[in-house]
């Protein structure tokens, strides 16, 4: 256990040890290492965060909004100034490259920019004179206390796409990161404080189903924001909206990426390395289904092979680290990702490229599997229809563009999908026909900026208004619609002007 970090949590601005004999281990997947011990809280530190929030919000709800926007401004200068010591935090824990875990922390850093212009869109509307002497007009309203869980793939940006808009639209937040990457979260918890902003405004809590079921029903819990597998995430739908709460609930994926016989060779294979491999594939948009149609399969095989086999799979952690392509989050999920690719080998596939045999030398320990192409897949297999979340690419042949169309639809998730072709006309059908909430046009990871939302479909998320951009905003808000009238003497009518007959 050696120097592992007991995890502490964030309650009305202050840090302390949960109460529980109960706790779960997180890794440095290079090593294998224990790094850090999160404590499985129960519902009565759930009880005190939320209390804690409750007493703050009427404060905070009522700070003005260009000042609850300056603590972002502050925030977001504290994280440009950390970001390197946060990157290295996040593959420390998760085991993505350095490069990697930059990107993701400057997507987050996005996600505060974008809070900071909120007081402009919280703006309400107003219309003068809706009946004589009547004025009428909508504010928005913060909800009260809100709750965000998180997923371990993206330990610092995921946790980001929602309190910088919740809290900036003058909620109180009590977030309750993955137990399998908690430092990212703390370190970045540390930096909001350092801004001054009041207590109880956000907090933290740790744990699992237990800690997140005693927020699921917290009656004094507003609206909920999940991102996490798709089982949980309809758990979560379902119990917090049983609850009679809001609910985003972001699931799992299943993306698929359609090769066309025309699709620029070269650029496609870099396009589809990067989307099925990057972040060794625990990216909810990374492409795990490869779809080429007609004759280009065999060149787009062998070229794909020739290419993955060049990453270099190693250790992340060190200061000098070369890979590109780190380990995966655990043992328990190394063996499943494993399990999936022999599956598909009893089934009948062909591992054209095999990523079982890897080992990293200097790492014994570490949670390695390397790129991994699958070939000669058929639709039924668990390869071609479930998430794995690990790099592999399994690749089902298809002779034509409708029956690629038509694999889309059978497919139970709807996040991402991306087509590779140079003709206007068969992309335009896949943009407005695949079954994806998020399309890329030989791009192979279309997850939108922090001003548009994430947008999945079907299995890939419950409920109305999705994670970040605007629709956050409109998540983390309700609406009320007032209605003035001010009585003049000399206008004084029979009838209640709202409701005089029309002319
Ligand atoms: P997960 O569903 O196992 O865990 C997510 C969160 O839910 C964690 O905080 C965890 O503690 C909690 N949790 C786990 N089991 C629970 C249960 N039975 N009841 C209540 N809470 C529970 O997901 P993960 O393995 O951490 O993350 C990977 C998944 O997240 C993948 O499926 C990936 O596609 C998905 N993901 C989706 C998006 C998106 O935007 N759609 C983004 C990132 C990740």
């Amino acid at each position: 256990m050696g120097d592992a970090i007991t995890c502490k949590c964030l309650i009305g601005g202050h840090w302390s040890d949960a109460q529980t004999d109960r706790f779960g281990e997180a890794w440095n997947p290079s090593t294998g290492e224990v790094i850090a011990r999160t404590p499985m809280c129960s519902s009565s530190e759930v009880d005190a965060a939320v209390q804690k929030a409750v007493a703050a919000f009427p404060a905070w709800r009522d700070t003005p909004a260009p000042d609850r926007a300056r603590f972002m401004f502050r925030f977001q200068e504290a994280l440009l100034q950390h970001t390197d010591e946060l990157a290295r935090l996040v593959t420390r824990e998760h085991g993505k490259t350095f490069l990697e875990s930059r990107a993701s922390v400057q997507r987050g850093i996005e996600m505060i920019e974008y809070a900071c212009g909120l007081p402009a869109l919280l703006a309400g509307e107003a219309t003068r004179n809706i009946a004589p002497e009547i004025d009428c007009e909508t504010i928005r309203h913060p909800l009260g206390v809100v709750a965000g869980i998180t997923p371990f793939n993206f330990p610092a940006m995921v946790p980001l796409w929602m309190y910088p808009i919740a809290i900036t639209c003058g909620n109180c937040f009590v977030l309750k990161p993955s137990e399998r990457v908690p430092l990212s979260s703390i370190r970045i918890a540390e930096l909001l404080m350092e801004t001054g902003l009041p207590e109880g405004v956000f907090s933290i809590v740790h744990g699992d189903k237990t800690c997140v079921d005693a927020l699921l029903t917290h009656p004094d819990i507003k609206a909920i924001s999940f991102v996490g597998s798709t089982a949980v995430a309809r758990h979560v739908h379902q119990t917090g909206t049983h609850h009679g709460k809001r609910v985003q609930a972001a699931g799992g994926a299943k993306n698929h990426l359609i090769i066309m016989p025309d699709a620029e060779l070269r650029p496609t294979v870099r396009a589809m390395l990067n989307s099925a491999f990057g972040c060794a594939g625990e990216r909810c948009m990374a492409g795990s289904l490869a779809v080429p149609v007609g004759d280009v399969a065999d060149k787009l095989v062998a070229l794909l092979c020739e290419e993955a086999g060049k990453l270099r799979v190693e250790r992340t952690d060190l200061p000098d680290a070369r890979a590109d392509m780190g380990p995966v989050i655990s043992r328990p999920h190394l063996e499943r990702v494993v399990g999936y690719i022999d599956a598909a080998e009893r089934d009948g596939a062909r591992i054209v490229l095999d990523g079982r045999k890897v080992s990293v030398a200097d790492s014994p320990g570490g949670f390695f599997v390397g790129p991994t192409v699958i070939d000669h897949v058929s639709p039924e297999m668990s390869v071609a229809r479930e998430e794995i979340f690990g790099p592999v690419l399994p690749i089902v042949r298809v002779k034509t563009f409708d029956e690629a169309m038509a694999l889309g639809d059978r497919c139970e998730y709807g996040n991402g999908a991306v087509i590779f072709t140079n003709s206007g006309r068969e992309s335009h059908k896949f943009k407005h026909h695949f079954k994806a909430g998020m399309i890329g046009i030989n791009v192979g990871v279309p997850a939108p900026l922090a001003w548009f939302p994430f947008t999945g479909w079907a299995n890939s998320f419950f409920g109305d208004l999705h994670i970040q951009g605007r629709e956050g905003m409109l998540f983390y808000t309700q609406q009320r619609m007032t209605m003035t009238r001010w009585f003049d003497a000399s206008t004084h009518d029979k009838f209640d002007p709202a409701w005089r007959p029309g002319k």
